[in-house]
């Protein structure tokens, strides 16, 4: 996709459209002319270039990348409209848009039928699942691992929720046998479970869950901001993921996907939807001066925002209109990434100097230097880290750190001096399709990093 052409033409046609209404001139108040453009358009230009390369597949630090063109151009043709998709009469068009993609991102969770809508990000869109628990079951906890998401545990304070963390297995899923316990002992009416830790990409156990169900009364909820795309290539196959704790999604009582993840979305696109559509009475309001044009549900109306960007939908649409999330579509997109993760963990067996903090199961990699003791570790993490992003362009390896403990490294087989009680290690995303054909070169540049760093 040539990106200035089609650029072009969104902005030619939207503008046709437009001037078909009849002419008139802009308010010379909010005229801005070319001369005191330029030279500011250009000091934005400037101060942009002061980022990290989130495009390369040099940058494996955090869950970052530009959008997809389409979802580029669909979002530029939809921002000159400026829609709003909190009401049918605010976005006429992008909310029909926005109600065929959540239907297909519902179809991929296997939540058919499911009610929903997009979102400014997964933290609103868990909040609303949260805000719908807190309804459902009035009074009792709200349970997640001690690895979910940190947002969990803030928005339970928020809606006045007690949330109680539960500890961790041995690879960051939630502990099945802990979490039974905690149910035969205290009014738990929701467990929050993670398809996806954002730190490691770990995937709770849902199916096993399920089973609880059978002796005790609770709603599931899936927080698969990070993972959910992951549903596309859950098949067991040797560049998939793990099948059942994507399938069981389908049991459960609401999910929520961040397409400004996986999706290849710009940012303010998370997803939240609702297995039973009849907790729409938890959203009810008046609002007579926008609601006027339709007898039919506006998407604000079943949201806890109201103004929300239309083009968001618009982009999301368009993308998933020439990348399908089919495992043949978008689900390709995904396996490379898998590739790449599952391609570093094995580069990294065979390293003298790096090792896999523990085998990914998306496309999550921790990465531990070698050291003798936990204070030299976080010492080399940390110069791996910096000397990674100061290296020239062409040599950069952009990776994240997380922070862990002497437990947290032995339960994994890595045994070091507990020096210091806590450290960091390095962590990457393969987010990228084409990171597969560039982690040998990461590797050995990164190699040759902790080589310096170690001595
Ligand atoms: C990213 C993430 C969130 C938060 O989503 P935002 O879109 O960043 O607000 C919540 N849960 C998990 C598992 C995530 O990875």
């Amino acid at each position: 996709m040539d990106l200035r052409a089609w650029a072009d033409r969104a902005v030619a046609e939207i503008g046709a459209w437009q001037r078909a209404f009849g002419e008139f001139a802009p308010h010379p108040d909010a005229v801005v002319p070319d001369e005191e453009f330029g030279p500011a358009f250009a000091e934005l230009l400037d101060r942009l270039r002061g980022t990290y390369p989130f495009h390369h597949p040099r940058y494996l630090g955090q869950l970052i990348k530009p959008p997809h063109p389409a979802a580029v151009v669909g979002y530029l043709a939809a921002m000159l409209l400026n829609p709003n998709n909190h009401a049918l009469d605010g976005g006429p068009a992008t909310t029909g848009l926005e109600r065929e993609a959540v239907d297909r991102l519902a179809a991929m969770l296997g939540m058919p039928g499911a009610l929903g809508h997009l979102t400014g990000s997964g933290t609103i869109a868990n909040l609303e699942s949260l805000y719908v628990a807190r309804e459902t079951r009035p009074g009792a906890a709200i349970a997640h691992s001690a690895d979910a998401h940190y947002t969990h545990a803030r928005m339970c304070h928020l809606l006045g929720v007690r949330s109680v963390p539960i500890p961790v297995d041995a690879v960051g899923r939630i502990d099945v046998a802990a979490l039974d316990s905690l149910l035969g002992e205290q009014d738990v009416g929701t467990v929050v479970l993670t398809a996806g830790t954002t730190g490691l990409g770990a995937v709770d156990p849902i199916h096993e869950v399920l089973e609880l169900r059978r002796r005790h009364d609770f709603r599931i909820h899936v927080d698969a901001a990070c993972g959910g795309f992951f549903a596309l290539i859950a098949d067991d196959a040797p560049d998939g993921v793990a099948a059942a704790p994507f399938r069981a999604i389908a049991e459960c009582d609401s999910v929520v996907v961040d397409p400004h993840k996986h999706g290849l979305q710009p940012y303010g696109c998370g997803a939240v939807l609702f297995a039973d559509p009849a907790v729409e009475r938890y959203y009810r309001h008046e609002s007579p001066w926008t609601y006027f044009t339709s007898a039919e549900p506006h998407l604000g109306e079943i949201s806890l925002e109201c103004s929300r960007s239309g083009a968001a939908a618009a982009a999301l649409w368009l993308t998933l209109r020439v990348l399908p999330p089919t495992p043949d579509g978008l689900g390709r997109v995904l396996r490379a990434g898998r590739r790449a993760a599952l391609g570093w963990a094995e580069l990294l067996a065979d390293s003298a100097v790096l090792s896999a903090y523990q085998r990914p199961e998306l496309d999550v990699l921790g990465i531990v230097p070698a050291a003798p003791g936990m204070a030299a570790l976080d010492e080399r993490t940390q110069r791996v880290l910096h000397g990674g992003m100061r290296a020239e362009p062409g040599e950069a390896v952009h990776l994240a750190a997380m922070e862990v403990t002497a437990a947290d490294l032995a339960r994994r087989g890595h045994r070091l001096r507990a020096d210091v009680p806590t450290a960091r290690v390095l962590r990457s995303v393969l987010l990228k399709p084409e990171h597969e054909h560039w982690i040998r070169r990461c590797h050995t540049d990164l190699e040759a990093l902790a080589r310096r760093a170690a001595e």
